[in-house]
């Protein structure tokens, strides 16, 4: 196990509301052009806002949280050298448990919604596969606010119902880093994107004839 760190603790950079915000963006943008879930398109690069809203409370939630966050930030961490191959899987499985649980905060500040709108505009997290929603562009939804409950889903506003991503890739990604309310806040926030409901319903037929419900 690790053991509680001393001298440089992570309050220097925390603590009194001095997060070096710079260069946790520098690091989060670093990290989005490595080759790892977190370069999907679904994602946003989060930019902190000017309080500590955005990494207020995970340390709690996640694992190893100060090694987690040293590998966000690319801070060489002394003890980096003496962990197993074992713990260094922990920590960056923690890394991207709370790169993730940083986006999902992000996305509900103005500035995350105005970056998914664009990603809403190009269709970037799908469309939905009804016939009768027309290729109407999805938003990506979680259905637990947990980590490691379930995968990410894709979120139709026309039918108001949820399908898994086409895409294999979006299909791994975990749907607490999307979270339960995006896209409902979302289409509060852009109402004005929020399209109409389908006019048409499939029916069912044999022989050309309703299939009679008993
Ligand atoms: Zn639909």
């Amino acid at each position: 196990m690790y053991k509680e760190r001393s001298g440089s603790s992570r309050s220097e950079i925390l603590g009194g509301g001095a997060i070096d915000r710079k260069r946790i963006n520098e690091a989060l943008t670093k990290k989005l052009e490595k080759p790892s879930p977190s370069t999907s398109r679904a994602f946003v690069k989060p930019q902190l806002p000017d309080d500590d809203f955005n990494l207020c409370g995970l340390s709690g939630q996640v694992p190893y949280y100060e090694y987690a966050l040293d590998l966000i930030l690319d801070v060489e961490s002394s003890n980096s050298e003496m962990f197993t191959e074992e713990q260094n899987e922990l920590v960056e499985s923690a890394a991207e448990m709370l790169y993730g649980l940083i986006h999902v905060r992000y996305i509900l500040t103005t500035k995350g919604m105005a970056a998914m709108t664009e990603k809403y505009k190009n269709c970037d997290f799908g469309r939905c596969p009804r016939v009768f929603c027309c290729g109407q562009s999805c938003l990506p939804v979680g259905q637990s606010d947990i980590p490691r409950s379930s995968t990410v889903k894709m979120y139709c506003p026309k039918c108001e119902d949820i399908s898994y991503p086409r895409s294999k890739f979006q299909g791994n990604i975990d749907g607490a880093y999307f979270g339960t309310t995006f896209p409902h806040l979302f289409l509060m926030t852009y109402g004005n994107l929020k399209p109409q409901k389908p006019t048409q319903k499939y029916v069912p037929r044999i022989f050309g004839f309703k299939v009679h419900k008993p």
